[in-house]
């Protein structure tokens, strides 16, 4: 396992994230993500689920021949037919990369796979390898790692990399996990599996309990060097992992997290529009990063505190995301404000009288609509 600070930005937005209802995207639409993702600085592209459908298929084959730096790869469950299909997907690809999962819980194994964990064990064993004998980059999951006991997911881990896995993928498949449990069942795999060495270990959340971001900069402190994210967090019910927190948290907090990505986060704001419009998922207002009110600042000594000095409130600069702040002037704005945007639109002579006046009649507008624009500003100073 590589024992530096980089993390791999493993991005599913075209798997995990297309998968949830609702979200399906036009070829043409993959293709756009596809090409945002590969300028934003992933190393990852995770295209689809080749075996899921023609049309699933058809994109990853495309995505592949168009992206330039990325390694794009293709789902496929742990069975010969599904890694044939997702290797025929992938195969023109630059850098390819086979993703095989298999259940390793004792309620997926039983209920789902309906198999014995020894079969699950021998499967493991012999479809790892033969995806090993058509790519050098493969990746397995344990899907419900989480859930899994510890002896079993061992063993399993250990046969997966004695296989070929090169990354060895521990996602919490179903949201249960929580950042302290995380980081330990990573540490206990370095610990306990002998060949942990010669894979990297992923980690992939999901967040049904509000904890898919600190899950997984848990799991990046626990040893993972790879993480699993969509853009704006979108996935199965509650999303996975959103990219952009995981970046901006590693970028504005490195005195905790000292890890680095490749991601050019100016290019955050640009890809997270291009996958709310493809997708058709509307990013909410105050949603961390990129949500419209995410730099926004209404009240008045927070707004009469930025124009001072843009650190009283701001952790991260709008720049650095690829978006400009916004003030949003309202009934809670203050005076200062006022005065700024004033001089902003070119009134730059104001007297403390006018705007008094002025004050009194832009408050009486901010009871009335929820944001005062710069038209309503220059009516008021005209009238
Ligand atoms: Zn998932």
């Amino acid at each position: 396992m590589q024992d530096n600070n980089s993390v791999i930005i493993f991005d599913t937005t075209l798997r995990d994230g297309e998968q949830c209802p609702g979200a399906s995207m036009t070829l043409e639409q993959k293709l756009l993500v596809a090409s945002a993702l590969d300028e934003l600085g992933v190393d990852v592209i995770e295209a689809g689920f080749a075996i899921a459908s023609q049309g699933d298929f058809d994109s990853i084959v495309e995505i592949s021949k168009v992206i330039k730096n990325a390694t794009v790869c293709s789902l496929a469950r742990t069975k010969e037919r599904d890694i044939e299909v997702a290797y025929d997907a992938i195969k023109n690809a630059r850098r390819p990369r086979i993703h095989t999962f298999a259940s390793t819980s004792d309620i997926h194994v039983k209920h789902k796979l309906k198999m014995t964990k020894e079969s699950v064990l021998e499967m493991i064993a012999k479809q790892v390898a033969f995806a090993r004998n058509l790519t050098n980059d493969v990746e397995w999951s344990a899907e419900d790692a989480t859930r899994t006991d510890m002896d079993y997911l061992c063993k399993c881990v250990e046969t997966a990399i004695n296989a070929g896995a090169t990354t060895i993928n521990l996602p919490d498949t179903v949201g249960y996990t929580t950042p302290i449990e995380h980081k330990a069942m990573f540490e206990t795999i370095r610990n306990r599996v002998s060949n942990i060495d010669k894979a990297i270990l992923s980690t992939h959340c999901h967040n049904d309990l509000g904890m898919a971001t600190a899950n997984s900069l848990a799991g990046i402190a626990g040893g993972a060097r790879q993480v699993e994210c969509t853009i704006n967090g979108i996935g199965e019910r509650a999303g996975n992992t959103a990219l952009e927190e995981i970046v901006m948290a590693i970028k504005t907090r490195n005195d905790v997290f000292p890890y680095k990505t490749k991601i050019v986060s100016e290019n955050i704001m640009r890809t997270s529009e291009i996958v709310a419009k493809a997708s058709g998922f509307i990013v909410q207002n105050n949603k961390a990063i990129v949500g419209k009110n995410a730099f926004a600042h209404e009240s008045g000594i927070h707004q009469d505190g930025m124009i001072k000095n843009k650190e009283t409130y701001e952790i991260m600069t709008p720049e650095s995301v690829g978006r400009n702040t916004h003030l949003a002037l309202g009934k809670h704005s203050g005076r200062a404000a006022l005065k700024d945007r004033f001089e902003q639109l070119g009134y730059k002579n104001l007297s403390d009288e006018d705007l008094k006046i002025l004050f009194i009649e832009f408050k009486t507008i901010g009871d009335k609509k929820k944001n005062v624009s710069d038209e309503d500003l220059v009516k008021l100073i005209n009238s």
